[in-house]
């Protein structure tokens, strides 16, 4: 059973938790910033304060496990087309957002997993592809197949997700933790 944990050490985990970094990825306005605070304040707010930082902590257990997640948010460098060198370095997962009712926002996602696929050996990162904004349905551009088959063919994780809706935001990052944890132990962690 996983649990989310707020800032603090999870009781129960006596061991130093697992670090990992996750990249937040996808065109400007998908919602990149408001999956991080709807997982780390469980808030959403129309116009999001200028967060002054793009980096964020959060604690996880997952089966036992303590995880730190350090979420690393672009502060607008997509604009850009394009993210530094050092935001990918030593990441460990990435999260790719599009925006469920933007074609162009998928087509983008697509062009950001070449990125990645650029900086890094598919072993080397865990990539979840998500679908946000699933509460404008009626304005619907990007099917659930459409998502889910280019994250099939790319061997991603994927979800359809809210941030404003607070759906599947973390279940989201769950997965990840979870296929980073898989892969740790996988690597005799
Ligand atoms: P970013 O540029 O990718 O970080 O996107 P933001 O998090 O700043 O969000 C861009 C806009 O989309 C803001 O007006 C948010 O309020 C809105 N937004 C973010 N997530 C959702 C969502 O799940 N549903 C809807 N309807 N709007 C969202």
């Amino acid at each position: 059973m996983a649990q989310m944990e707020g800032n603090t050490q999870p009781e129960s985990a006596s061991q130093q938790p697992y670090v990992f970094k996750v990249v937040l990825l996808g065109s400007s306005s998908v919602g990149k910033s408001s999956l991080a605070f709807r997982l780390i304040k469980n808030d959403f707010k129309e116009i999001l304060p200028t967060l002054g930082c793009a980096f964020f902590t959060q604690m996880m257990e997952i089966d036992g496990s303590a995880l730190k997640l350090e979420i690393w948010d672009t502060a607008g460098q997509e604009k850009y087309h394009s993210v530094c060198h050092l935001y990918f370095r030593g990441a460990n997962a990435a999260v790719l957002v599009y925006d469920i009712a933007d074609k162009d926002s998928f087509r983008r996602a697509q062009n950001w997993w070449k990125e990645l696929e650029n900086e890094f050996q598919p072993e080397e990162i865990v990539v979840i592809l998500v679908g946000n904004k699933t509460d404008l349905e009626a304005s619907r551009e990007v099917t659930l197949e459409e998502g889910k088959a280019f994250a099939e063919s790319k061997k991603l994780l994927f979800m359809e997700t809210s941030a404003k809706l607070n759906y599947q935001v973390t279940e989201a990052f769950i997965a990840v933790a979870r296929e980073l944890l898989r892969r740790e132990e996988e690597n005799g962690g």
